[in-house]
């Protein structure tokens, strides 16, 4: 029953280590891109994504070599921890949203979608969205982590090189967020989504324990001996993703930042109408959103990695993004035409590919 309960309550615990370290540990200040709804200022952040997920990784290893905790210990008590985590994920959704003034949408529509836009507590040194992004990402790190030893404790004279192979790339994503954590204040759910079910329990339950899905499925069963030629074919594909979607995002936040400049030689296509521009070169010319693209195929190259490419259950990801993405598209599209008016008619005249280039 101790057991039973530790399971439960330690991704609770995890997220405190987390949300503890956030607020103390050094942190460089920057402004954001999206204002603050009353006061009409640009917001400010604390970013410490990175320090934080080496503090508690580093944490975990060094409780694990102690003896105090075997370091499957989240793969043991991966389905209470699941459980605890989407526990946690509702009552915070009903802390998060009932806290929040109505904005008189139903109560239904806004425990999903959420009330307030941009909360930031403990006096602005925390921001509820950017908190809740680093708490999954760094959960999800310590059971991908956890769920590969379980791996190499159960089969340990012929691992599989697709574990290792999805933790890498795995662990390059997480960092890569983190990296890049700032230019992630310029994108969607920043500025046109609210603190509700979809963002909090998203991060804190879905985030951590499904984007493993593929190892769940997967640890357990021995090398699946596949050709080196399905390992490499993996690698290429998550990294023609990390490329088309790293590049996408990099390329528009520099443009956001200065229009005139150019982006790894790319010399920025504007269409502009006094008020507002709308980028068309660079990744920009090639899809109206590649970045898409690029996610979904680094979900192909993760599920490839693992070497079971017969076995539904890590096809589920990319399947995921499919779900989450396409939609997405089609909102965002919304968005940009009410926003932008005849530039985007223009934009989508020059560029009309919404994702895949030819395709769709
Ligand atoms: P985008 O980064 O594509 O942001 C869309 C916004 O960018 C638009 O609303 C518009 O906002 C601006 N924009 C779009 N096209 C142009 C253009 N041609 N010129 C100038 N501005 C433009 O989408 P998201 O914010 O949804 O995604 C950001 C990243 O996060 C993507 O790489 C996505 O794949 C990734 N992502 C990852 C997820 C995960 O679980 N790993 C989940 C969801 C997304 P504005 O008003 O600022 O002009």
């Amino acid at each position: 029953m101790t057991d039973l309960l530790a399971g439960f309550f330690a991704p609770w615990a995890v997220f405190g280590v987390i949300g503890a370290l956030h607020l103390v540990l050094p942190a460089r200040g920057v402004t954001g891109y999206v204002r603050d709804e009353r006061s009409g200022e640009l917001l400010r952040y604390r970013l410490n994504g990175l320090l934080v997920l080496v503090v508690t990784v580093g944490l975990w290893c060094a409780v694990c070599a102690s003896g105090a905790m075997d370091w499957d210990w989240f793969w043991q008590h991966r389905f209470q921890s699941a459980a605890g985590a989407l526990c946690l994920g509702l009552l915070a959704t009903v802390a998060v949203v009932l806290g929040a003034p109505t904005t008189g949408r139903g109560l239904l529509a806004e425990l999903f979608f959420g009330r307030r836009v941009n909360p930031q507590p403990f006096d602005g040194r925390a921001d509820a969205k950017m908190f809740l992004y680093l708490a999954g990402a760094v959960l999800l790190e310590l059971n991908l982590l956890s769920f590969a030893a379980h791996h190499f404790t159960a089969f340990p004279d012929d691992p599989s090189p697709g574990v290792v192979l999805y933790v890498v790339l795995f662990s390059w994503f997480v960092c890569d967020y983190l990296v890049f954590e700032r230019v992630h204040l310029y994108t969607y759910d920043l500025f046109a989504e609210r603190v509700g079910f979809k963002l909090v329990w998203g991060c804190l339950c879905w985030y951590p324990y499904f984007y493993a899905v593929g190892l769940w499925a997967v640890a357990d069963r021995p090398n699946p001996q596949v050709g080196t030629w399905l390992t490499v074919a993996a690698a290429v594909v998550f990294f023609a993703g990390w490329t088309l979607s790293r590049g996408s995002n990099l390329q528009k936040f520099s443009f956001k930042l200065d229009p005139e400049r150019a982006f790894l030689g790319i010399a920025p296509k504007v269409l502009a109408d006094g008020d507002n521009r709308v980028l068309h070169s660079g990744f920009w010319g090639v899809s109206r959103h590649v970045n898409y693209l690029g996610e979904i195929a680094m979900a192909v190259g993760l599920a490839l990695a693992l070497g079971w490419p017969g076995v539904l259950w890590p096809w589920l990801y990319p399947l995921y993004y499919v779900a989450l993405l396409f939609p997405r598209e089609r909102d965002d599209d919304r968005r940009c035409a009410e926003k932008y008016g005849g530039l985007w008619e223009e934009y989508r005249k020059r560029v009309p590919w919404r994702i895949v280039p030819r395709v769709y």
